[in-house]
C-alpha cells in the first residue's frame, strides 16, 4: 500500500516539496505519495489529526506552522529542541516524533554541494527569525567558535545567544551599526533575514566579505539585493534552493531510512527557472 506524505503550510501553492520527494520517490523505488496542504491559520492542529486519522505517515511543516508543530510533537530530536521549531513529523500510533531538518540542510549544501568547508571559518549569521533559529545549532556545532550573529532587534539576538551560551559556544553579538561590527570581515556571510521576500538590503558595509567570501542567501526563486551586493563586492553569491532540497533529503531519510541523490533533484530543478 502507498504511503502518504505531505507539506502543511499557509500559503503552501507555491511549495517545491511535491516535487521533490516524487523524484526521491522515482529515484530511490518507494511507494509513497507526497502532496501540498493548506491548512487555516487557527486549524494546524485539527489537519494532523485528521492526516493521522486517515493513516498519513508523517508531514513536513512550513510557515507559519513550525513553533505549532513543535508544540504538538510527542517527542522531539536534539535540533529540532534546539530550534524550538519543527518542519518534520513523523506519525506511529499516538507517537509524533518531530525534528527539524533546516539546519543540517543548509551545512550539507554549504559544505557538500558547494563544497566550501565551514570548521574554523569566519561565520556570519545574520538574522535571529525562525530560519536563524533552524539553523543555528548545525552550523554553531560546525563553524566551532568564530561565529557572529547581527540582528536589528538586539533582544532577538541576544534570546538566541542565551540558548547557545548554555551549550558553551563562544559567539559574537552585534547590531548592523556597532563600530566594531563594521570593521570585521568573514569568510561565510549567512542571509537568515527576511529582507528578500521584500527586496531590501540589510545594513551591511562594503567591507564585509573576506576575499573569496560565500555569501548564502537562504531565500530561493530569485535574486534577493543581498545577492546582488555580494556580487558586486567580489563574493560568491548562492541562493537557498539547494539547502530546501538537503533538508527534504534529511526529512525523506527519516521517513524511509533511505538517503536519495540530491545532485539530480537540484539540478532537475535550477532548469525549470
Ligand atoms: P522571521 O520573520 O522569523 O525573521 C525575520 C528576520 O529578518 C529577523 O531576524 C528580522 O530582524 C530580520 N529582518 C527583517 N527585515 C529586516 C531588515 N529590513 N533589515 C535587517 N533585518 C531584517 O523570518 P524567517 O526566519 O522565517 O525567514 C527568513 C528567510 O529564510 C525567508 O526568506 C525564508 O524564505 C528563508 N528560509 C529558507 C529556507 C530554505 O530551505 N531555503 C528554510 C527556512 C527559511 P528583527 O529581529 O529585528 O525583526
Amino acid at each position: 500500500m502507498t504511503d502518504r506524505y505531505a507539506v502543511i503550510g499557509n500559503p503552501i501553492s507555491h511549495s517545491k516539496s511535491p516535487q521533490i520527494h516524487k523524484m526521491f520517490a522515482e529515484q530511490t523505488g518507494q511507494d509513497i505519495s507526497y502532496e501540498a496542504i493548506l491548512a487555516p491559520l487557527d486549524g494546524f492542529a485539527a489537519k494532523i489529526e485528521e492526516l493521522r486519522k486517515a493513516g498519513y505517515k508523517g508531514c513536513n511543516v512550513t510557515v507559519p506552522f513550525k513553533f505549532e508543530a513543535f508544540q504538538l510533537a510527542t517527542n522531539r530530536s536534539k535540533r529540532a529542541e534546539a530550534a524550538k521549531a519543527v518542519n518534520t513529523l513523523q506519525f506511529d500510533g499516538s507517537r509524533i516524533f518531530g525534528d527539524n531538518t533546516d539546519g543540517v540542510g543548509l551545512v550539507r549544501d554549504i559544505q557538500v554541494n558547494l563544497e566550501f568547508p565551514l570548521k574554523n571559518r569566519r561565520v556570519l549569521l545574520m538574522g535571529a527569525g525562525g530560519a536563524a533559529y533552524g539553523v543555528a545549532l548545525p552550523l554553531f556545532d560546525i563553524v566551532g567558535s568564530d561565529l557572529t550573529v547581527v540582528n536589528r532587534t538586539i533582544e532577538k539576538a541576544n534570546e538566541m545567544i542565551q540558548a547557545f551560551e548554555i551549550r558553551g559556544t563562544l559567539v559574537s553579538l552585534y547590531r548592523y551599526d556597532d563600530g566594531a561590527f563594521r570593521v570585521r570581515d568573514f569568510q561565510v556571510v549567512i542571509n537568515a533575514t527576511s529582507t528578500g521576500l521584500s527586496d531590501e538590503m540589510p545594513p551591511l558595509p562594503d567591507t564585509i566579505f573576506a576575499r573569496g567570501a560565500l555569501a548564502y542567501e537562504m531565500m530561493y526563486g530569485r535574486e534577493t539585493p543581498f545577492m546582488k551586493f555580494a556580487r558586486e563586492h567580489g563574493a560568491r553569491a548562492v541562493d537557498g534552493l539547494g539547502m530546501l532540497v538537503e533538508q527534504a533529503a534529511e526529512s525523506f531519510f527519516i521517513w524511509r531510512g533511505i538517503r536519495p541523490e540530491t545532485a539530480p533533484v537540484i539540478s532537475a530543478l535550477r532548469k525549470q527557472r
